[in-house]
């Protein structure tokens, strides 16, 4: 008989006082008892609904039975047959909103924990010693991918579980993308990235770091090289910024660079040679997910007080909702219905945050109400540290290096349902096509397009 509980079996985390000063993974993991509990609560539905909210396909209810059964090394393979991250996905995926939003149990109640379930699958797995997967006989066909963020991972590992050589090239000196350079430790350590880094390397993956494609070496010189088709998964790393005056003062970052600073560089560590910002008081503009990580990590940095503005309500905000009440529980403030209109400063560094008081109005292109300022609603806010994380697009360098490849007014690469360019044989998915998303929809595009891939290089036989 499954477990009728309502609720989820709760997930331990780091007690909000404590974790604000550390910078160690604040949710601890289920236990196996909790796990198996857990899983208990699945009424494994024929028709699997839960299934169809999952971008990458994973069988939840396969996998969900065999930890009921104490199988837990048969779940990782079910949970491996179509994820390359799964201790990431357990982690960060928005559940919430992807396969837990189709769980029949959240008609009633709460939905089946399983982004919990696969996070204490993956992290078993990794724990242990297990054999690689036995590698499938070699087809012989050479694929380049562009970026290593979670599509280009997730489209190598497709590739290289069907029998292709597959070369990732990443810009940076490690491997990852925002997994590596961008979501905070204490939301996802390091070394669970590595790990399934390294699990992709067993699988036969090159990887070849500090190789920015379009310059060290371009799309035409791969496929020169012998590589029959690129996926390029170059991601959304270009910050916008608020155009407001007083932007250009010392003490204003985008969130890109202060998350580049703390989670690539280690700036957080004594012996780290990267300089960090003076926090003091310190304001982040912006709601989803990047603005959370930043306010967090300038907590973790010593600053006096963080604010968040942000020019909608409280209910609009992109962020994942647990995500907003970890931090809250931290301490940071949530200014709503406010927006930055000017920076000041004193010596060029920046002291204060001109802002106006916002309500809601109709509602705009993107179907949320939009704000309006409401008149002589002024104030200050002290501001001696300003994080811009209102968003990211593509960066040009790679399209302008590379003929033939059309992008939309945002600049981001026009690609069709399986990833499919204007070029022939190069594909793309993930941000680099819809703008700044999710890890698991990058993933779902990294996926589709190495079977289309695939059959393009099947098609497509190298010349000797
Ligand atoms: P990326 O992860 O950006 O990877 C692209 C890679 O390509 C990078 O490593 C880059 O260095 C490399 N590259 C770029 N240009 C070149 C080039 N010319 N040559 C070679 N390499 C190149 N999503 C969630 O689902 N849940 C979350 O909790 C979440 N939190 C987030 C927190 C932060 C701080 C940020 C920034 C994003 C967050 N996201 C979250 C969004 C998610 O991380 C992205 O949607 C996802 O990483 C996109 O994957 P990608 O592979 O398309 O690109
Ligand atoms: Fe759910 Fe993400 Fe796991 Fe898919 S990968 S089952 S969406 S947690
Ligand atoms: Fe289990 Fe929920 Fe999926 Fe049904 S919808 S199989 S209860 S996880």
């Amino acid at each position: 008989m499954p477990d009728m509980s309502l609720q989820k079996h709760p997930m331990p985390v780091q007690d909000p006082q404590v974790r604000r000063y550390n910078f160690d993974e604040v949710a601890l993991g289920y236990t196996e008892e909790q796990a198996v509990a857990e899983a208990g609560r699945c009424l494994a539905c024929r028709q699997k609904p839960c299934c169809a909210g999952c971008p990458v396909g994973v069988d939840i209810p396969a996998f969900l039975a065999a930890v009921r059964e104490r199988r837990f090394e048969q779940a990782y393979a079910v949970l491996s047959a179509t994820n390359s991250l799964p201790a990431v996905c357990g982690r960060v995926c928005p559940q919430e909103r992807q396969c837990e939003s189709r769980c029949v149990r959240g008609l009633k109640g709460e939905p089946v924990g399983i982004g919990r379930i696969e996070r204490f699958v993956a992290d078993r797995h990794n724990a242990g010693a297990a054999s690689p997967a036995p590698l499938p006989a070699p087809t012989g066909c050479k694929a380049a991918i562009i970026g290593s963020g979670p599509a280009g991972l997730t489209c190598a590992g497709e590739l290289a579980r069907m029998g292709h050589a597959v070369t990732v090239f990443e810009a940076l000196h490690a491997a990852g993308g925002v997994l590596t350079y961008g979501i905070p430790e204490f939301r996802l350590p390091k070394a669970i990235v590595q790990r399934e880094i390294e699990n992709l390397r067993q699988m036969g993956v090159e990887i070849r770091t500090d190789m920015v494609i379009g310059r060290i070496l371009t799309v035409d010189e791969l496929f020169a090289a012998g590589y029959q088709s690129v996926f390029i998964g170059s991601g959304a790393g270009l910050p916008r910024f608020l155009r407001i005056p007083g932007e250009e003062l010392c003490g204003v970052f985008s969130a890109n660079e202060l998350l580049t600073r703390v989670n690539l560089m280690k700036a957080y560590l004594p012996d780290s040679d990267t300089p960090l910002p003076v926090m003091g008081h310190t304001v982040v503009v912006g709601g989803g997910n990047v603005a959370m990580d930043a306010a967090r990590c300038a907590l973790r940095l010593g600053a006096q007080d963080v604010t968040v503005v942000y020019r909608r309500s409280e209910q609009e905000l992109p962020a994942r909702a647990e995500e907003v009440a970890h931090a809250e529980e931290e301490g940071v403030r949530l200014a709503m219905l406010t927006d930055p209109v000017e920076l000041l400063g004193e010596g060029g560094r920046v002291t204060r945050m001109h802002c106006l008081r916002t309500r809601l109005g109709e509602p705009d292109a993107s179907g949320r109400r939009s704000p309006v300022p409401v008149p002589d609603s002024d104030f200050e806010l002290p501001a001696d540290c300003v994080i811009i994380a209102i968003g990211t697009s593509p960066n040009p360098l790679l399209r302008t290096a590379t003929p033939g490849l059309d992008t939309d007014r945002r600049g981001c690469l026009i690609a069709d349902e399986q990833g499919a360019t204007s070029r022939p044989g190069v594909f793309a998915g993930g941000d680099a096509v819809t703008g700044a998303a999710t890890v698991i929809l990058a993933m779902g595009a990294g996926r589709k397009a190495a079977h289309a891939m695939d059959a393009y290089m099947r098609a497509h036989p190298a010349e000797t």
